[in-house]
């Protein structure tokens, strides 16, 4: 290890308040799906900022364009228009079946917004239902609201009375949600495929059946699209595959290619917020939607979310070929360049550090969960590279 490399270990554990657990390697420089650290080592990058990096590292015309904004106009306040706003509010509406949109920073500012609408929108129109119905292992983010909303009791736990209205259901059990329905609900909240939970992909019938539910209540359907849209799941929203329409659809983590920018897009009918109701300083601003706008031309021009579907299917081939070669390996699941790799032991944590010492970053999700979440513009022979380093370590595991 070199003095820098020691030096920011031990300066990470005097400065930071220890709030989550890293991995201690420092990384200094990306290109494409390959990062570099601080002693030189190179490593594929599987977890991608965790499906943040779209379009993977240091892409030259992402880097133009947030370049030439930054030298244009990096921050107006939203007291104004601006115009790389104005471009990624009409590429998102024009390209999804949401009509408008409010642009934040963050997955859990887009939900908040959600859940304000959502709030709001059961104020005006279902005498005064506010209940949202969630789901167990579900995830929407880290404030107050949104762990609220959040299925895994140790995120809330330690920082209750959490916002009340928030009730809790199995993910993928549609019985679960029509039982919880009562005249206080006024939305029901999903990821359309569990990420942060495990890479849970429900029944095929699952959104359509809560979409119906919803319509036949007269309740709204949300979906926390934060790590499943802009092509991470081989189509631009995850929604379509399952041949719904959202009333509030939210979006972050991969929109902007690594820079920071949220957004909750609404039907009419759910978008509520009048003057005064909601804000943010940085929200949407110049610089981010510029980055923004870039992400989604090239989700919509090229051939990049094509390219998903393909490496996703070749990534979810070779990762169940592993299930004859290895007695770890109980199966694979999940969408397009979103998958999980299932263990037969709780050995995640073990594989993900064996995988970083052979120079593949991975993503343990669960104790027998293994994630990967490549740039969408992955290629094939990195597929083949890291599942063949996967087949290798599984081979040391436990051993
Ligand atoms: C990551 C994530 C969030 C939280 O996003 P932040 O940008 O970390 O606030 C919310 N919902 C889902 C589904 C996520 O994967």
């Amino acid at each position: 290890m070199t003095q820098a490399a020691r030096d920011t270990k031990a300066l990470e554990s005097s400065l930071y308040m220890q709030a989550a657990r890293r991995v201690p390697i420092t990384l200094v420089r990306g290109e494409g799906t390959r990062v570099w650290d601080d002693t030189g080592k190179s490593y594929l990058d599987f977890v991608a900022g965790i499906a943040t990096n779209s379009l993977g590292h240091a892409h030259p015309g992402l880097a133009d364009v947030i370049a030439k904004q930054a030298h244009t106009l990096i921050h107006v306040s939203n007291i104004y228009f601006s115009e790389p706003q104005i471009e990624l509010a009409e590429l998102l509406i024009g390209h999804s079946s949401l009509d408008r949109v409010f642009f934040s920073n963050s997955g859990a500012e887009a939900n908040e917004a959600a859940i304000k609408l959502a709030r709001k929108w059961g104020r005006q129109n279902r005498n005064g239902a506010y209940e949202i119905i969630a789901t167990n292992n579900g995830f929407h983010g880290r404030t107050m609201a949104t762990i609220s909303a959040s299925g895994t009791p140790r995120y809330r736990e330690p920082f209750e009375p959490t916002v009340p209205g928030f009730v809790f259901v199995d993910y993928d059990d549609l019985a679960a949600v029509k039982a919880a329905t009562n005249e206080r609900t006024a939305a029901v909240f999903v990821e359309p495929l569990q990420g942060e939970g495990g890479v849970n992909v429900p029944d095929a019938g699952y959104l359509r059946g809560l979409r119906a539910w919803c319509d036949e209540q007269g309740m709204l359907l949300m979906l926390d699209e934060v790590q499943t849209g802009c092509g991470r799941t081989g189509t631009l929203w995850a929604y379509e595959q399952a041949g719904i329409e959202p009333d509030i659809m939210t979006l972050a983590k991969g929109i902007g290619g690594g820079v920071p920018l949220g957004a909750t897009l609404a039907k009419e009918h759910a978008a509520v917020f009048e003057p005064g109701d909601h804000g943010s300083t940085f929200g949407g601003n110049p610089l981010a939607t510029a980055a923004g706008a870039y992400v989604l031309h090239q989700l919509i021009d090229t051939d990049l979310v094509a390219n998903v579907r393909a490496r996703g299917e070749q990534l979810s081939r070779r990762l169940k070929g592993l299930e004859d070669r290895s007695p770890l390996v109980g199966g694979e699941r999940g969408a397009g360049l979103l998958r999980g790799l299932e263990l037969t032991q709780d050995v995640a944590g073990e594989v993900v550090v064996r995988a970083l010492e052979a120079g593949l970053l991975l993503n343990p999700v669960r104790p027998n969960i293994v994630r990967f979440m490549p740039p969408l513009n992955v290629t094939a022979a990195e597929i083949d590279e890291a599942v063949d380093i996967v087949e290798r370590v599984l081979q040391d595991v436990g051993g």
